[in-house]
């Protein structure tokens, strides 16, 4: 991976691991595989755990599942081979303790060394055995008589493993990179006025990196080695911020490359007042305020680029439609992008249903469109009669070209990866200078993108990983909406559920049956969708019974789903296809089966399908015992909340934030010592921190970037 220079000099920090003593190409090699190159890079490639061996533990006071270090003498030697060679070395100390040391894999020098009488020092876990506490293949050592016993003075640092390199060797390099550390102010890049005052949430001063990074490769053995070991320590809080630190202006770096860029102003907005006089409701408050932030954004002649987070049911769509009008006034196209056939098709509906009574062609395209229909759509694409085009994945394909491409709106974006985020915008991106291959800032004039998620992320993290986007929220839910009653049964109770949907059913209710399977393949799940469906169609003669999987035609899902949302049909089984968007009012009864499988942020999107109408809702969470710890505590987090925000904060909790975000969506999880749940709280310094860091160098900020990120995350040419 290249690493980015610092400043004009290679300084020290800079200098390759090649100078190191004992690096040959070989090792070098082996160390480039995982982005180590420079000394800079060893002094960041951080312990992951700590051993102590600092002290000698009396044999009598070990502890089962205490990592320890013991000396004592060998009382007996046992070799046995009854069902694989082992070897047992009994030893003995002034406590009068035995433990035994037990090998698997021995070569015979290794048993000849274990005389009896032989002083040996060993550290490992000690764990209970046939006869008292055993160690499975401890690290040992043999102490002659005479030799050096000196104990450790600092804990020793267990280094991630790195393929082809011992473990000793590597603690050798990191030792000898961390003796050429330079002095406190040539290490540091935050400037004196930065530091001096600053204090940690918890209220301790910042250390000095030199400090911190000393205190985490060589801990004193009094050391607070929990705190270590939690990643709480002040010198890793120091590690972290400044890490947080360059990722924050790394992203904001983006953004101002991005909006370097020029892009359509368009400020004309008479047809979305068209478009909300004639809405069958009145749009809340928050729809309000995003609708008018996104009003201002798209004036402008740089590209806009927001995110709305707004929870299931908050009428994201309507304010998407808003946005598109301004394009189509000024004579341009907008596309709205989502990442389900079903989601994009009903997308379809609203849009055509709101906007072909104002005169504006909308147009669609998925992949099921094929032959002549996607013939003639292409060509209305590209020749821009299609004022409004939704669809899939479809509309990034190579082949569809837009006449004018204006505002790329996505739905549902957490589904799609930043790359597709950007490929949709890159349809409509036109570089002034035909040559180029590539858009420099400023060269290119790119869309408006707007981008909608009702996978709420804690407001700390949405800092963290949007950093290249603006955030708003709609943050409040049409009026009229009852909250939904969620309860969990086990699978046991299956049978009363079927009497209570018979019961709904014949008040006029619909419901949802979404059907789930540990394993996810398709095929199987439809499977699985497609036996329920039978059975419940057996149980429920009197209920109308209607089926939609992810292997089904497009046509026959459409055609299934229509029936549903006009109530001819009472009870839908389904699998999990209908989690986003869904969009049917009069359901009110929501049955997930092995609710236990499915994440928060799945659970909550299925659930925000009910509760959309005047009717109160529910929600069943099926599960089959016996619950592991996590699935208890998603189950409950699910009973006891219908916030959004609520439920995302606490998936952090479970999840962490790489899972959370997804990886293929940020560089977010590839942090060396950042931990975004557990160092969330440092955010809003970091904000602040990199603000005055700019103002004051921006020089400095630069290489603060490279120190952390480097080469290592490859962000998408703006
Ligand atoms: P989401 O934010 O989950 O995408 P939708 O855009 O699908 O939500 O909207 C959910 C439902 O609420 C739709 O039927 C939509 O027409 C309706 N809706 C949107 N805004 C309002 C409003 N201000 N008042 C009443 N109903 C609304
Ligand atoms: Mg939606």
């Amino acid at each position: 991976m290249p690493i980015r220079k610092g400043g004009a000099s290679v300084d020290l920090q800079q200098q390759p691991i090649s100078a190191l003593k004992g690096v040959g190409p070989r090792v070098a090699e082996k160390l480039a595989a995982r982005g180590l190159a420079t000394l800079q890079d060893l002094w960041l490639q951080l312990p992951r755990q700590y051993e102590d061996r600092t002290a000698i533990v009396p044999i009598r006071l070990l502890q089962p599942g205490m990592a320890a270090q013991v000396e004592g003498r060998v009382e007996a030697v046992e070799r046995g081979f009854r069902y694989r060679p082992m070897l047992r070395v009994a030893l003995g100390d002034d406590s009068h303790g035995t433990l035994v040391l037990r090998f698997f894999h021995f070569r015979a020098a290794q048993v000849a060394q274990f005389q009896v009488g032989a002083r040996v020092r060993c550290y490992g876990t000690p764990r209970p055995g046939q006869h008292g506490l055993e160690i499975v293949h401890p690290s040992y050592r043999l102490l002659d008589d005479a030799g050096d016993d000196a104990l450790g003075s600092s804990l020793d640092p267990v280094y991630p493993a790195i393929e082809g390199l011992g473990p000793v060797s590597l603690r050798r390099l990191i030792a000898q990179a961390l003796d050429r550390l330079p002095d406190d102010e040539a290490l540091e890049l935050l400037p004196r006025a930065l530091r001096d005052g600053f204090r940690l949430p918890d209220g301790s001063a910042l250390p000095s990196l030199r400090d911190a990074l000393l205190t985490v490769h060589r801990p004193a053995h009094d050391a607070d080695v929990a705190a270590l070991l939690a990643g709480r320590h002040p010198a890793q809080r120091r590690l972290a911020l400044e890490e947080l630190l360059a990722h924050h202006l790394s992203l904001r770096r983006q953004r101002i490359a991005q909006q370097a860029h020029a892009a359509p102003a368009l400020r004309k907005t008479a047809l979305a007042g068209n478009l909300r006089k004639r809405l069958p409701f009145a749009l809340t408050g928050a729809q309000e305020r995003v609708f008018a932030q996104i009003r201002t954004d798209l004036a402008k002649p740089h590209p806009m680029l927001r995110l709305v987070q707004g929870d299931v049911g908050s009428g994201k769509t309507v304010v998407a439609a808003l946005a598109a009008m301004c394009a189509v006034e000024a004579g341009k196209q907008a596309a709205l992008m989502a990442p389900t056939e079903l989601l994009a098709e009903q997308h379809l509906n609203n849009l055509r249903g709101w906007l072909e009574p104002l005169g504006v062609r909308v147009a669609w395209l998925a992949g099921k469109v094929t032959g002549k229909a996607r013939a003639k759509v292409l060509e209305e694409v590209a020749g821009g009669q299609a004022q409004v085009v939704v669809g899939t994945h479809a509309l990034m394909q190579e082949g569809v070209a837009f006449h004018d491409l204006a505002l790329a709106i996505v739905d549902e974006q957490h589904r799609f990866g930043v790359h597709q985020r950007l490929a949709l915008r890159d349809k409509g991106t036109v570089l002034r200078q035909a040559q180029d291959e590539r858009p420099e800032a400023g060269d290119a004039i790119v869309p408006h993108q707007l981008v909608m998620t009702a996978t709420p992320i804690p407001r700390t993290l949405a800092m963290a990983a949007y950093a290249d986007l603006d955030v708003s929220a709609i943050d409040e839910l049409p009026p009229g909406r009852t909250p939904v009653q969620t309860v969990a049964l086990s699978g046991e109770r299956r049978p009363d559920l079927v009497e209570r949907i018979r019961k709904a059913c014949a008040e006029g209710r619909q419901a949802y049956w979404v059907c789930t399977l540990i394993d996810d393949s398709d095929e199987v799940i439809a499977q699985a969708a497609q036996s329920t469906f039978e059975d419940l169609g057996k149980r429920l003669p009197e209920v109308r019974v209607g089926l939609v999987h992810g292997r089904m035609k497009a046509a026959e899902k459409q055609a299934t789903m229509r029936a549903f949302k006009d109530g001819t049909i009472d009870l839908l089984v389904a699998t999990t296809v209908i989690e986003v968007g869904v969009d049917v009012p009069n359901a009110s009864l929501m049955i997930i089966e092995n609710a236990e499988r499915l994440g928060l942020a799945q659970l909550h999107q299925l659930r925000g399908r009910v509760g959309r109408g005047r009717a109160a809702s529910s929600c069943v969470l099926l599960y089959q015992a016996p619950l592991s710890q996590m699935a208890r505590q998603r189950l409950e987090t699910m009973r006891e909340t219908n916030d959004g925000f609520v439920i995302a904060e606490k998936d952090l909790e479970l999840r962490g934030p790489g899972e959370l975000l997804g990886t293929r969506q940020t560089g977010l999880a590839q942090f060396r010592v950042a931990d975004l749940a557990r160092d969330a709280d440092l955010l809003p310094q970091v904000h602040d921190l990199g603000e005055r860091l700019l103002q004051e160098s921006p020089e400095l900020a630069e290489r603060v970037v490279a120190r952390w990120v480097g080469g290592a995350v490859r962000f998408v040419a703006a």
